[in-house]
């Protein structure tokens, strides 16, 4: 019977290789259809591209040359330009010719003993094709086919010795962990302060088609050692209905922070985020990309958000005011402050709700008020009009089954061996 199963999970996985159904793990397949293969005719089955066997066809690989045509290789392999000019009116909207790119490989598949082309095969990446088929004679046209994606798990403990990069590095991984990484802890890790001592330990896949590495897939699980702070992260679909996922910590809090919806505690909003407000004192139109919020002189300002302190500094016009980075995406800055809170300079690691300093009036303003500005990708944008994270965590009817869940997601990640390099 092992004998039997290994021959079967062998013979799944060389057809998985090259048959272009997705996502079929050999697990999964069913065993039935396999009883009416005889054993024979599976150990002949000849080596394959896609779904040309290599029994009866012959390919020839060569990549597009800049400037050359879909015309152009087919006139260079007997295809008459009416020929081509028929069969790209047939092809009409499900292959464009000019996605062509040069460098990019494509396949020529000649039945054998002809010498003249049957298709042509053009390859979008590693695990996409799309197939064209030169003398259909009305039949099959085109087809696109996809290489079935493999995953490998890994598990992976990455103490920061020197910086994230060289770390990952070092061990022989992907830089693209780093990125994924950097996604799940926009709001908890700021990765442009890491600093030895920290770290992390990551449950996640390789992507392969063939073998050929594509990069980093799904991180199903994670924690990282950041300033002190253990911050576990683990994937879940909270909606299994519209197959929503989310990243959340062992006791099924969200990562993701939403921003107060304002600096201060009592104010009103005396002006709005405006391109094309009018300005007394200019006489003329000129932008207002911040929010003002009118508060009596000495009413404390908070960070809307957690982050790094990046200015706390005076210009004329913005008078005293505080920069703070919140993560690669945004930054929220605070105008016209009489003074800073004790501690706030640059470099300075603040929480959301933290005081940054006090309403006053200092640079060009007529009255007290701070004047709020929030920055996405380094643009100023109004916040009251931007789709937020939203950050939810799990309600209580979803917390057991995701304790469940995790539980043996965070039992791998803890027995896995990490070298902290202070010790
Ligand atoms: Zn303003």
């Amino acid at each position: 019977m092992r004998e039997f199963l290994g021959r079967y999970v062998r013979l799944v996985s060389a057809g998985f290789l090259f048959f272009s159904a997705c996502h079929h793990s050999p697990e999964k397949t069913s065993p039935q259809p396999l009883i009416s293969h005889s054993e024979t005719a599976v150990v002949k089955e000849a080596p394959r591209f896609l779904h040309f066997s290599l029994d009866r066809y012959r390919v020839e690989e060569d990549t597009v040359r800049p400037g050359q045509t879909f015309g152009g290789i087919l006139a260079a392999h007997g295809y008459s330009p009416s020929q081509t000019y028929r069969l790209i009116a047939d092809l009409d909207s499900l292959f464009d010719p000019r996605m062509l790119k040069a460098g990019k490989p494509y396949y020529l598949i000649y039945p054998k003993g002809d010498t003249l082309p049957e298709a042509f095969v053009y390859r979008l990446s590693p695990a996409d094709y799309r197939v064209i088929y030169l003398k259909s004679g009305g039949n099959k046209l085109y087809e696109e086919v996809a290489k079935p994606i493999r995953t490998e798990d890994r598990a992976v403990a990455v103490p920061i010795r020197h910086s994230l990069f060289q770390d990952l590095q070092t061990q022989g991984l992907s830089p693209k962990l780093a990125l994924k990484l950097s996604e799940i802890y926009a709001w908890t890790v700021d990765f442009f302060h890491l600093r030895p001592g920290d770290g992390f330990k990551a449950l996640y896949e390789d992507r392969y088609v063939d073998s050929t590495y594509l990069g980093v897939g799904d991180i199903r699980a994670a924690v990282f050692y950041h300033y002190g702070d253990t911050i576990y992260a683990f994937k879940y679909e909270y909606d299994t209905i519209r197959h929503l996922s989310d990243y959340f910590d062992e006791r099924g809090r969200t990562l993701r922070k939403q921003f107060l919806k304002s600096p201060i505690k009592f104010g009103r909003i005396s002006s709005r985020y405006n391109l094309r407000r009018y300005v007394k004192i200019y006489g003329r139109v000129k932008p207002h990309y911040g929010t003002d919020f009118a508060a009596p002189v000495g009413t404390p300002i908070m960070a809307t958000a957690d982050g790094v302190v990046e200015v706390a500094g005076y210009t004329r016009g913005n008078g005293n005011y505080v920069k703070i980075r919140h993560n690669s995406t945004y930054s929220t800055q605070y105008l016209h402050m009489r003074n800073f809170a004790k501690g706030i300079r640059p470099g300075v690691r603040v929480k959301q709700g933290q005081v940054i300093g006090y309403v006053g009036m200092t640079g060009y303003t007529t009255g007290p008020h701070v004047c709020y500005r929030f920055w996405k990708n380094g643009k100023q944008v109004d916040p009251f009009k931007e789709k937020l994270p939203e950050a939810k965590s799990l309600d209580s009817t979803q917390l057991e089954r995701y304790l469940q869940f995790i539980k043996p997601l965070k039992q791998q990640l803890d027995s896995l061996a990490y070298e902290s390099p202070s010790a």
